[in-house]
């Protein structure tokens, strides 16, 4: 047996042969042509049939995945006709009277190189698409079929890595699940395994050979492992954990579209932690009501410098367009701790969780916090933006990034931007200071979410780091719930709303007392998001 480790994409367990997708690579030849005009003709007939093609694919990914994701489609053919990409095309075809499939290969090349070496993560996926849609076009130049080969019989796809055109192109019925050597959990393709609820893992990297095409495998989608020829003990362990996540599975897509709310008819609204855009899919696939905790820290752990305005703006925009309405919680920027990054430039400290982090650093470098505050007021014209402030301790913070606030709305008034005059503001409830003055602060927000994750830290005085410390850190210890009442009790008396977003929240054990402390709202991972229903369902 062979074991392989990547990263997963979505969980699930899928038992199967492994197809190895080869794709057609043609070697393009760089030939001469004599008629220049003809050529570019050939290659504008060729895009024509491409746009088409996109078309087609566009309203089977409607029907398949739904519009967010089938937007791709529309990109696709948005890049076909983008202007810079046709001049490279027809500059090389007539400058150097060549072939359009060498003029379009090389276009390919150094616009997909451009991209990858842009320093936003949305764009340098943008490198694959580019790829894509060239690849289309040259299908078409060449004549060769495109579309995947033929499956008999339902198996696990692996591949070096899988563009959405392609993804979505196969018989769904007879895809057990994918396994790439490459991409990220950023790509289309892994939203695209998600919403279409296939297990998946990525990243398994040279380990993964085309030559295991046709032998027996596993996906654990759980943990993220591939098991080529599986032996007797894995095999049975693997089936056992399949077909209780199928059982799982089956009884809590009933639960679809239902409300989330007791027997005796208390409702409480059930919404999704998400860290990136790709956990969009998962979100959606989950019925989640919203997303109650976006960890936007997560943009400036995968750059390698600060993001900027823009790329913020575009990434909160298209969560919030993605969700359609439903409510977005937004967290500025949770930086320090345990989530470093080099380029904020922090010092090294003894005690980095009582340290430099979070609104800390946003109050004391207002230009970086005036950068995210500017994107997010910016991106809140597209959807239902609320903005949430991590480790907040005092009134005095609060009313310091009001001010801030309004300095950002006047100076986005004065240069004609558009934005959200009033966007919903809430503060995240993790320090027993904030549950101590909680009062005072639900007179200054409209929401309160609890990061049970912290309080239990900070209350608890134990490292939620170290893993020594396992047996004494007990979320469920009596000061940590009577905070937790204590902050809901505050927030209602004041006339605002509060939640969890902390993994508590997703603690069946303890939906009851929840519902019982009138929480208006639990955050959960999106996966989690059913099997609260389901809990909330059950109680009385
Ligand atoms: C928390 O502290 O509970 C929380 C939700 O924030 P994070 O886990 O990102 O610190
Ligand atoms: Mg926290």
């Amino acid at each position: 047996m062979i074991t392989i480790s990547g990263k997963s994409v979505f969980g699930g367990v899928s038992i199967g042969k492994i197809l190895f997708y080869q794709r057609n690579d043609k070697a393009i030849k760089r030939e001469r042509v004599d008629d220049v005009d003809a050529e570019w003709k050939r290659f504008q007939d060729a895009k024509d049939t491409a746009v088409e093609q996109l078309k087609g694919l566009y309203e089977k990914a409607l029907e398949d995945v739904g519009e967010a994701n089938a937007m791709i489609f529309e990109i696709h053919q948005m890049m076909l006709e983008d202007l810079d990409y046709l001049e490279s095309i027809e500059n090389i075809i007539r400058t150097q009277e060549v072939n359009a499939e060498y003029a379009v290969a090389t276009t390919a090349d150094n616009f997909a190189a451009m991209f990858s070496a842009m320093e936003d993560a949305y764009m340098q996926g943008r490198a694959a698409d580019v790829k894509d849609v060239s690849e289309r076009v040259l299908n078409i130049l060449s004549g060769a079929d495109t579309g995947i080969r033929e499956m008999n019989e339902p198996c696990i796809i692996a591949a070096d890595d899988l563009a959405p055109s392609e993804t979505v192109q196969l018989d769904k019925s007879k895809v057990l699940g994918f396994a790439t050597m490459y991409g990220s959990s950023n790509s289309h393709t892994a939203i695209l395994a998600r919403t279409m609820n296939i297990p998946a893992v990525i990243g398994l990297g040279e380990d993964l050979k085309a030559e295991y095409n046709g032998k027996d495998a596993i996906i654990d989608g759980f943990t993220g492992t591939l098991y080529i020829e599986p032996d007797e003990e894995t095999m049975k362990a693997m089936q056992e954990k399949r077909a209780k996540d199928l059982e799982q599975r089956a009884l809590l897509e009933q639960l679809k579209g239902k409300e989330n709310v007791t027997k005796s008819g208390q409702k409480i609204n059930v919404y999704a932690n998400i860290g990136n855009v790709s956990d969009l899919g998962a979100v959606l696939k989950n019925d989640a009501g919203g997303i109650g905790l976006f960890r936007s820290e997560f943009l400036y752990l995968e750059n390698s410098d600060f993001p900027t305005e823009e790329q913020q703006f575009a990434v909160y925009k298209k969560v919030a367009e993605s969700m359609a309405g439903k409510k977005v919680i937004i967290r500025t920027l949770d930086i320090g701790a345990d989530k470093q990054v080099d380029y904020f430039g922090l010092d090294k400290e003894e005690n980095p969780a009582l340290g430099y982090r979070a609104i800390r650093i946003c109050l004391t470098r207002p230009e970086i916090f005036k950068t995210q505050l500017r994107a997010l007021y910016r991106a809140a014209v597209f959807g239902n933006i609320s903005i949430m402030f991590p480790m907040i301790i005092s009134v005095k913070e609060v009313q310091k990034i009001k001010e801030i606030i309004a300095e950002v709305k006047e100076e986005l008034k004065s240069e004609g931007i558009p934005y959200k005059e009033d966007v919903e503001l809430g503060i995240m409830i993790e320090t027993p200071a904030s549950v101590m003055v909680s009062r005072e602060l639900a007179k200054e927000v409209d929401f309160f979410s609890v990061g049970t994750n912290d309080l239990t830290q900070y209350t608890l005085a134990i490292d939620r780091q170290n893993s020594k410390l396992d047996e004494f850190y007990d979320p469920h210890h009596p000061a940590v719930l009577r905070m937790i009442r204590m902050a809901a009790e505050s927030a209602h008396a004041e006339g605002a709303w509060i939640g969890i977003c902390g993994e508590l929240g997703a603690d069946l054990e303890l939906t009851e007392e929840f519902l019982k402390m009138g929480l208006d709202e639990l955050s959960v991972s999106p996966s989690m998001v059913l099997p609260l229903r389901n809990r909330i369902r059950q109680c009385e």
